[in-house]
């Protein structure tokens, strides 16, 4: 990036429609230049703690900066402490993908700068929106009732984690409704519980924290070998609790869990949520975007049966983070727990009970224009070029997972639905972690780990935009080699000097 001195007291601050046409299109360049160079770098090298700081100024400056120095510092402050999730050895966590159109929706987003709380105060922001999360419910044939032209509707969330809170505030309100209406007294005195499995991500637990029901009445229920919800234990919990003189009023499924992409069995969740007027949310965080494709549709079943269901197109599907759809089956019970009127939003559009004012949908007031992104993206690549994605990336990790069981020193430590390739070393869990030091210390690649029935595991999550066949063939060889090298000189991998 260009980087002249300019006199800290000439005017060149703030910028006008002039300089930041310039300063804009060398920042574009600088992105581009990026992410075409991305696979050079190390994939995840970090500073050591304090040292970003370190090279930025105590205080703020009291006169502005010109632009060309302060992007420069891009390269020199920011860039020393970037993890590059982005790269196309990038097989840790999740896919977060951030697509060239994902990057010009939330450009467009941010250079209209409008509050879409309203529908008057920016009718695209919701109509955009409305329409484009009906899109998806085809898309993904996700079950009719969450079209904004029947009962439910789409809303655009942050995260996966408001989306839960949002869903179970509603069911907290529906809950309190039925509990007075049963039994002609409030549900005070009687507490609320929420269900999830114990390998439901934490943003359950914190949601009923948030919502007041409080970590006593999260149950956590044991999983399967596969890592899915034991749905008897479930229904005996209920049970329980009913006896109990407590409120179940809340059970979270998961499509793809966060550790080993495990699918609970939603339609036989949902048949006890029916039986005892519970609500059912549905986490697909990141699996949901597999949807696209007819042969992965298993990720939707029992959808129909779900008062929400939520999935992250921040994750897999390549639209950059934040970005979170929630679906639901009767806005009204969301809108009934979240709505608040005051006088200075009163409008003539909102009185005609004819818009949406997603509002009354969400947490906070304000909302950005999030639904251009998504649009971006959607008519970029179209469904077709959507399916693609999806299908090269699990046929990659396919690959692996068959490279993974014909190897005699790993361990596949479940079959991998999708794009996440989940494998332990035979020798145990201190082979396991010394095979992810080597491939973290590589520098092309980072993977993470997580503990599944007390086993250390090494996960490959395997969708990034970037990535082709031979990134996770290379990835597969290094394994591979190392796992063997650790048979055979018990676990004195030659390849972990590289760190
Ligand atoms: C990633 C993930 C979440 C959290 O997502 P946020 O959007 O960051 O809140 C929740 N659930 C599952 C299953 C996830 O994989």
């Amino acid at each position: 990036m260009p980087s002249h001195d300019e006199s800290p007291t000439s005017q060149h601050h703030p910028l006008n429609a002039e300089t930041f046409r310039r300063a804009g299109h060398a920042l574009i360049d600088w992105i581009a230049d990026y992410r075409e160079t991305i696979a050079s770098r190390p994939v995840a090298q970090l500073p050591h703690p304090g040292a970003i700081r370190a090279k930025i100024p105590t205080h703020a400056p009291e006169h502005g900066e010109p632009i060309t120095r302060i992007l420069a510092d891009l390269d020199t402050i920011v860039m020393p402490g970037i993890v590059h999730w982005q790269h196309p050895g990038w097989f840790a966590y999740f896919p977060a993908n951030s697509s060239y159109e994902s990057i010009l929706g939330e450009l467009a987003s941010a250079g209209l700068g409008v509050q879409g709380m309203l529908w008057s105060t920016s009718p695209a922001c919701t109509e955009i929106e409305t329409h484009v999360l009906d899109w998806l419910v085809h898309a993904m044939a996700l079950p009719e009732r969450f079209l904004s032209s029947g009962a439910g509707g789409g809303v655009l969330q942050d995260t996966a984690s408001s989306a839960a809170l949002v869903a179970l505030v509603a069911a907290r309100e529906r809950a309190s409704a039925f509990a007075t209406d049963a039994r002609g007294v409030g549900a005070f005195g009687r507490s609320m519980v929420a269900y999830t499995s114990d390998q439901a991500h934490s943003s359950i637990e914190k949601a009923a924290r948030l919502a007041g029901i409080g970590k006593d009445f999260v149950r956590l229920i044991p999983v399967d070998a596969t890592g899915a919800m034991r749905v008897e234990l479930l229904e005996a919990e209920v049970a329980r609790d009913r006896a109990l003189g407590h409120l179940p009023a809340f059970v979270s499924a998961t499509v793809g869990t966060t550790g080993v992409n495990a699918m609970d069995p939603v339609e036989d969740i949902a048949r006890i949520c029916r039986a005892h007027n519970l609500w059912l949310h549905v986490d697909a965080a990141m699996s949901g975007t597999a949807a696209f494709c007819e042969e992965f549709r298993f990720v939707t079943a029992g959808a129909s049966h779900a008062d929400s269901w939520c999935f992250n197109p921040h994750k897999w599907m390549p639209v950059n983070f934040d970005c979170d759809v929630l679906w639901v089956a009767d806005r009204a019970e969301l809108v009934r727990a979240l709505s608040v009127l005051p006088e200075y939003l009163r409008n003539a559009a909102t009185e005609s009970g004819k818009v949406i004012d997603y509002r009354d949908w969400q947490i906070p007031l304000g909302r950005r224009f999030r639904a251009l992104k998504l649009w971006f993206v959607l008519r970029s690549f179209g469904l077709e070029g959507l399916r693609a994605l999806v299908r090269g990336h699990v046929a990659m990790a396919r690959e692996l997972e068959a490279r993974v069981r014909s190897c005699d020193a790993l361990e596949l430590v479940v079959d991998a639905p999708l794009n996440l390739v989940c494998m332990a070393h035979r020798a145990g869990d201190e082979a396991t972690q010394r095979l992810i030091n080597v491939v973290n210390g590589d520098g092309r690649f980072f993977v993470s780990h997580c503990r599944f029935h007390g086993k250390l595991v090494l996960r490959v999550s395997i969708g990034a935009l970037a990535t082709t066949p031979e990134h996770v063939r290379a990835l597969g060889d290094l394994l591979i080699s190392n796992a063997n090298a650790c048979v055979s000189s018990s676990c004195a991998s030659p390849a972990e000097s590289t760190r």
